[in-house]
């Protein structure tokens, strides 16, 4: 597959639905105009990929919609060089956002499949992010932490201890919290031990899974 001016059409439409629908941080708007969302994707769902919709990709999972992406980045309030933390890599294609906003980037996926899948598709791209993770999101990252964002791309039963604990102090939380549904929850940690909550709409992940062992 290859990107084409065709596609570059596409994504500008896809911005303007996202204008529409709220978005307002111009260099998100801008990553979303940039990044080839249709070759994070299986080929036959190319035709679809500048819908504002999630869809399967590999291991039962889905590249997140658009506007989630839109939106959960917009959150984060990202600055150039930041330290930036992703659970659930997934097809890549909020990390290719969040690379595109010149954050470094590190990111974690639990299904090995995917994690094998997405290696392969970031080295061809020359996507770099500055490390990515076969493991358990709950955990975080403790070697790599404090970090300035964390974002999490599946819904969390639970807000996980360790991901408050790796935040930077004036550090951002991006966490779908629910478990069916999931309400968009901002933590800004204000201090060793406050934090502050803002929730947002309500959204829907695959879930973010906890190995019981
Ligand atoms: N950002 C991705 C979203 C993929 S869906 C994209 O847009 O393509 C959420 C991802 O979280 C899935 O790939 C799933 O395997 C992963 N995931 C679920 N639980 C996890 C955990 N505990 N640690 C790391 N990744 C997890």
């Amino acid at each position: 597959m290859k990107d084409t001016l065709k596609h570059r059409g596409m994504r500008n439409k896809l911005a303007d639905i996202l204008v529409e629908k709220g978005i307002v941080d111009q260099k998100v708007l801008e990553a979303i105009r940039t990044i080839p969302r249709h070759l994070f994707m299986d080929s036959s769902f190319e035709g679809h990929a500048y819908q504002d919709k999630a869809f399967p990709i590999a291991a039962d999972q889905t590249i997140s919609q658009p506007y989630t992406v839109a939106f959960q980045t917009e959150l984060l309030q990202l600055e150039p060089d930041q330290k930036i933390l992703e659970i659930g890599t997934g097809s890549g294609y909020q990390t290719a956002v969040l690379l595109r906003l010149k954050t470094k980037v590190y990111t974690i996926e639990r299904q090995l499949e995917l994690f094998k899948k997405t290696t392969i598709f970031f080295k061809k791209m020359g996507y770099r992010p500055k490390k990515f993770i076969f493991g358990d999101g709950y955990k975080g990252l403790p070697e790599e932490a404090p970090f300035d964002g964390i974002v999490v791309t599946a819904g969390a039963p639970r807000v996980p201890k360790a991901l408050m604990a790796q935040l930077k102090i004036g550090g951002r939380l991006v966490i779908p919290v629910g478990t069916n549904e999931q309400v968009m929850t901002l933590f800004i940690r204000k201090s060793e031990k406050e934090f502050e909550k803002k929730e947002f709409g309500s959204f829907r992940f695959v879930p973010l899974l906890e190995d019981k062992n």
